[in-house]
């Protein structure tokens, strides 16, 4: 645990990042969270702002300085990956970090209520979402008379995946098929191109998000957590 000197020192930088510019305060939310990342990762995290005085003092209502999407998966808590505390993130998990109506509005929320500087959209190493959806689609150029057709690959592959999580499915099959045209077959990078599909669907799904970034109130940064190492790759900021 961190000392009460440490984490007052680190409150108060975020009482100052609000007088910042939107830019500023962009940056310096997400370099505090790179920060507690590295700490997680060198499994010296802190677990800042867990103690009960914090738990009440935010009784009266939260001021989180960054939105997350990511993957409801087990092992990719928010919290502990960037080693951030009781009001620090504004959080949206679903499977495979698939963008619903619920989530989007979650994060529209975030940023038109809560005037969170960043949505970080995070991916993972070994998503079993899209791992499922390109086996799915491998299975289908295995039988294909046609190998080279992957268009027709990814739809036949889209039938059988939908069967059971039919909306997570279709955005997860989505990136395959757009990895696929580009040739790429290699997970990690399957991951990286996910983390692009949902921050361009989640521009193109928001007039409020897209407010938000024109008026440069708003940062979508986008990173992938590698479980190897705990550490988190930035993929666009
Ligand atoms: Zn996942």
């Amino acid at each position: 645990m961190t000392s009460q000197i440490d984490n007052a020192n680190s409150r108060e930088d975020t009482t100052a990042l609000s007088e910042m510019n939107e830019e500023n305060r962009a940056n310096g939310t997400w370099t505090r969270m790179l920060q507690g990342n590295k700490r997680f990762a060198q499994g010296t995290s802190e677990h800042p702002w867990q103690d009960a005085e914090t738990r009440r003092s935010l009784l009266q209502g939260q001021n989180p300085q960054a939105a997350i999407l990511t993957c409801s998966d087990s092992r990719v808590p928010a919290e502990i990956i960037f080693d951030q505390g009781l009001g620090d993130l504004f959080t949206v998990r679903t499977a495979g970090a698939t963008i619903d109506q619920a989530g989007l509005e979650s994060l529209e929320y975030a940023v038109d209520h809560l005037h969170v500087s960043i949505i970080v959209v995070l991916t993972h190493q070994g998503c079993s979402i899209l791992q499922e959806a390109a086996a799915s689609v491998q299975k289908d150029d295995a039988v294909s008379q046609d190998p080279q057709d992957t268009a027709a690959a990814a739809s036949i592959g889209t039938d059988k995946a939908t069967s059971s999580m039919p909306f997570t499915m279709k955005q997860a099959l989505k990136t395959i098929e757009i990895a696929h045209k580009a040739e790429i077959t290699n997970p990690n990078d399957i991951e990286r191109i996910h983390i692009s599909m949902q921050i361009e669907r989640l521009v193109d799904q928001s007039e409020v998000i897209r407010q938000a970034l024109s008026q440069e109130k708003l940062k979508i940064i986008g990173a992938r957590y590698v479980m190897t190492n705990g550490l988190v790759e930035v993929l666009s900021f």
